[in-house]
């Protein structure tokens, strides 16, 4: 049995500092050359990964490179088979025990090193991945696939630390109560989005790091990266069995894991849709498991600005921009929907917008002055080209942009509407592009808008209020309590960091469980409380029994 004599402290946890990449830098040159040497082997062919032993079904599918048709793909992946998910599941649990009795401060050891490789070694090599394969711009690429993924990482070291701190604080005399946190029972399955590299790294070490053992199903357009993720892990020092790695047909793959005795919880980012459909298919299994599955899920958004007549109107312009073109509007808390005050859009807020879009370059991710990528396929392109199309059917009139071309790659221009009806379809429905819609309301009707807001989607994800008049700051916040899980003053609606602003959403948001805090450590164990005593009764009988 493993010995830890001594309660050891972690270091202290910092967020990872960002690069700038200034032309000339060592940085610059660092990615240039990441870049050429992954361009010069693409396509790589990308295994299933079992036991930490590559599997090669050979039933190869693409990975392609969004901002370029003529390129190679970046990967071709084995696409994992039912026998290959299920011996995947057969070993992951014959490595449950020995990773769940691992010492803490191994595994915590484990994780830290991930970071380390992840900011150090692998920095320029996953940035590429999340470059050529998601489309992302080197700031982009850096926000996402260094700097938070190493923070996701170093965090859960922290956070479970307090967690498992958490003790119960009354002892009566002669007993000694105490909490464990163990996994759960069986198997997590982390189901992965395409458009952050650091959250398929989150969704699968957040159960592994407090002792499950996970099922890895990447997104088709994001397996690369992921891949790199996952070696990673290994060559952290993650037992080879703990995570396995199963790209393949989703609906498949997945359904088989949920049809599993052993299924004890889902770590899902993605759409609302694919998340409700899988939270059916979990509660019609509840007869089959062993033990109530944890169902975790972040999903989609429709985020908002709130500019009230006491705002600055460049910076609420700038804000906006950035909130909503970043990685072509590809982010879950991505600026859908601005609500602009009346004096502020008299002034001349629509002119300063229409002004700065115009400045916005769009292009290949590999050409450095390019602020704007493709959007990430054909799908996605045809349905945000088609909301465009239905916005303007429906008599909203484009200030900028509203042009696409996808014949050298999936280029959609920053497009900004001007909308009378509030409740019209691109004021509702997540796009998950380069699209803004304004709507602007009498400076006397800001409650009201505010009303209209929090009762405008289903969702209920990320949300900025701008104002420099603190009523107004203060009745946002009220009326808007719900309307947002990670609220903004004076901020955009953009760019939670790990450790800071815990992230996540309610209502057709998610569950809301936060990732980048403790909170989300708590669905992924189930608590023993364990009482000791060290002196045993006299009697059976209480005083009370006695004349
Ligand atoms: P998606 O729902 O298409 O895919 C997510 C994952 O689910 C992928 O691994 C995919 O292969 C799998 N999947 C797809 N269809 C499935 C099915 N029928 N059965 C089982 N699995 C299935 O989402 P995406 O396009 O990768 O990501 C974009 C979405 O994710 C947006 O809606 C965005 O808002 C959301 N998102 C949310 C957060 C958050 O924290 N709230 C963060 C990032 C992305």
């Amino acid at each position: 049995m493993a010995a830890t004599l001594a309660s050891f402290k972690i270091p202290t946890i910092t967020n990872e500092p960002m690069g700038n990449y200034p032309a000339g830098s060592a940085e610059r040159k660092g990615l240039e050359a990441a870049l050429a040497e992954m361009k010069a082997s693409m396509p790589f062919e990308v295994p299933c990964v079992v036991d930490g032993k590559p599997v090669k079904t050979g039933v190869l599918l693409p990975q392609l490179t969004p901002h370029s048709h003529s390129t190679a793909p970046l990967c071709n992946y084995h696409s994992a088979t039912p026998e290959v998910v299920a011996s995947a599941i057969e070993s992951s649990l014959k490595a449950q025990k020995e990773w769940e009795n691992m010492p803490w401060n191994d595994r915590a050891a484990i994780f830290l090193k991930a970071a380390d490789l992840t900011a150090g070694k692998y920095r320029y090599k996953l940035m590429a991945a999340t470059m050529l394969g998601q489309g992302k711009n080197t700031w982009q690429a850096e926000i996402d696939a260094a700097a938070e993924m190493a923070d996701f990482f170093r965090f859960s070291v922290k956070f479970v630390e307090q967690l498992y701190t958490q003790q119960p604080s009354e002892n009566s005399p002669g007993v000694w109560n105490r909490t464990e946190f163990r996994p759960l029972e069986g198997f997590v399955l982390a189901v992965t989005p395409f458009n952050f590299t650091a959250i398929g790294g989150n969704l699968v070490g957040a159960p592994a790091i407090v002792g499950n053992v996970v099922l890895w199903k990447p997104s088709p357009m994001a397996t690369y990266a992921n891949y790199l993720t996952h070696k990673i892990l290994l060559e952290a020092g993650v037992p080879p069995s703990v995570i396995q790695f199963i790209p393949g047909p989703a609906p498949e793959v997945v359904k088989q894991c949920i049809d599993h005795k052993a299924f004890a919880g889902l770590h899902f980012t993605g759409s609302t849709a694919v998340f409700k459909g899988l939270w059916k298919q979990i509660s019609q299994n509840v007869d089959l498991y062993r033990s109530y599955p944890r169902i975790v899920g972040e999903t989609g958004g429709k985020n908002f600005h709130m500019i009230h007549k006491s705002a600055d109107i460049r910076e609420t312009v700038l804000q906006s921009i950035r909130s909503g073109f970043e990685y072509s509007g590809q982010k879950c808390s991505a600026l859908g929907r601005i609500y602009v005050a009346k004096s502020l859009w008299d002034a001349g807020w629509g002119d300063v917008m229409k002004e700065e879009v115009e400045r916005i370059k769009v292009g290949s991710c590999e050409d450095w002055t390019n602020f704007l990528g493709p959007v990430i396929n054909q799908a996605s392109f045809d349905k945000i080209t088609g909301l465009i199309a239905k916005a303007k059917a429906e008599g909203g009139e484009i200030l900028v942009g509203g042009n696409s071309d996808s014949s050298v790659g999936y280029f959609v221009d920053p497009t900004v509407i001007v909308t009378k009806d509030p409740k019209s379809v691109t004021m509702v429905n997540e796009i998950f592009g380069p699209v803004l819609t304004v709507f602007v309301y009498e400076d006397d009707d800001f409650e009201k808008t505010c009303e209209l807001i929090d009762e405008t989607t289903d969702y209920a994800l990320t949300g900025s209020v701008f104002a420099n008049d603190r009523s107004a700051v203060v009745l946002a916040q009220q009326k808007l309590r719900n309307a947002a899980g990670n609220f903004y003053i004076n901020d955009k609606c953009t760019g939670a960091v790990v450790g800071q602003q815990p992230f996540g959403g309610a209502r057709g948001s998610g569950t809301n469980d936060k990732s980048g805090s403790i909170s989300i450590f708590y669905r992924f164990v189930s608590a023993r409380s364990i009482k000791e005593s060290f002196v045993g009764p006299s009697d059976f009988l209480y005083p009370s029994n006695f004349q």
